[in-house]
């Protein structure tokens, strides 16, 4: 059952950067005591009257009392400022969770899962959850960003796809060295190359709207329903 988004109280009991411009902050849940969330779900942060930011959870939902929010802060905007001034023991109020970007266990098609650098949190909660409680479907993951240093996770995924064989990560970038061993180009090139049957298939797209719409296309020229391609758009 979807849980109906609520006013939420919640203290910083971490903050660290992860790279240069990702800051990741760990909140113990006030009031109520666990948040019930579906991986997937953001909540929302207001900044007076008319203005909110949205925060997708990066944790896993198997962990109510304390969320994980991972934030880009290169924007510099309201939003930005306030994750960076953050640190332990401020008070954190939100509304949430909600969103409807989550994974549908019972569906049967293969699920490929594609972020664009900061558009990984969701999935990043996504896959958590299902490889921790048992999820032995094929699944893939095309990781894009513009280079490795702005993979966040990537060690993460790496080592699921060693522990999970039905896991397949493809990291991706614009830029990179000589020995970089992943995929090079766009995000949509990527998908281009790597997605050879969309047969059966359910995708799962978060980043900024071109990229959400250059892989949409692709994967439409492919055969595939526009319907079986679900996103989130965060810029
Ligand atoms: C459903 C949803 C979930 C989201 N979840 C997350 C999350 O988990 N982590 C996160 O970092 N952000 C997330 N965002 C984006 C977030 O809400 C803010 O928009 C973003 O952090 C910028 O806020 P700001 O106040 O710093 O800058 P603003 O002044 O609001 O933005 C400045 C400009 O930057 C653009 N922009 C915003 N984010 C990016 C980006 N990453 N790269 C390039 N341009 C960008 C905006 O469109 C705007 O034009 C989410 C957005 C939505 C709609």
């Amino acid at each position: 059952m979807a849980q109906k988004p609520r006013q939420c109280r919640a203290e910083v009991i971490a903050a660290r950067a992860l790279t240069r411009d990702v800051i990741e902050v760990d909140l113990r849940m006030v009031e109520p005591e666990a948040l019930d969330f579906q991986a997937g779900q953001w909540v929302s942060v207001p900044f007076g009257p008319k203005n909110v930011r949205a925060y997708s959870v990066a944790s896993s939902p198997t962990r109510r009392r304390v969320i994980t929010l991972s934030v880009d802060v290169a924007p510099a905007g309201m939003g930005s400022e306030w994750v960076r001034s953050l640190k332990p023991g401020d008070p954190v109020q939100f509304k949430g969770p909600t969103g409807g970007f989550v994974f549908t266990r019972a569906d049967p098609r293969r699920a490929l899962f594609v972020a664009e650098e900061i558009g990984i949190v969701p999935i990043r909660s996504i896959l958590s959850e299902l490889y921790e409680t048992g999820y032995g479907r094929p699944s893939g993951l095309i990781f894009w960003a513009r280079d490795p240093s702005r993979l966040v996770y990537d060690a993460e995924f790496r080592s699921l796809a060693r522990r999970f064989p039905s896991f397949s990560y493809f990291p991706a970038v614009r830029e990179a060295e000589a020995r970089w061993r992943g995929e090079r180009g766009e995000a949509h090139e990527a998908v281009d190359r790597l997605v050879h049957s969309v047969d059966r298939l359910l995708v799962y797209v978060c980043g900024g709207e071109a990229t959400i719409k250059q892989v949409r296309e692709v994967l439409v020229r492919k055969g595939m329903d526009r319907k079986s391609v679900r996103w989130e758009k965060f810029w």
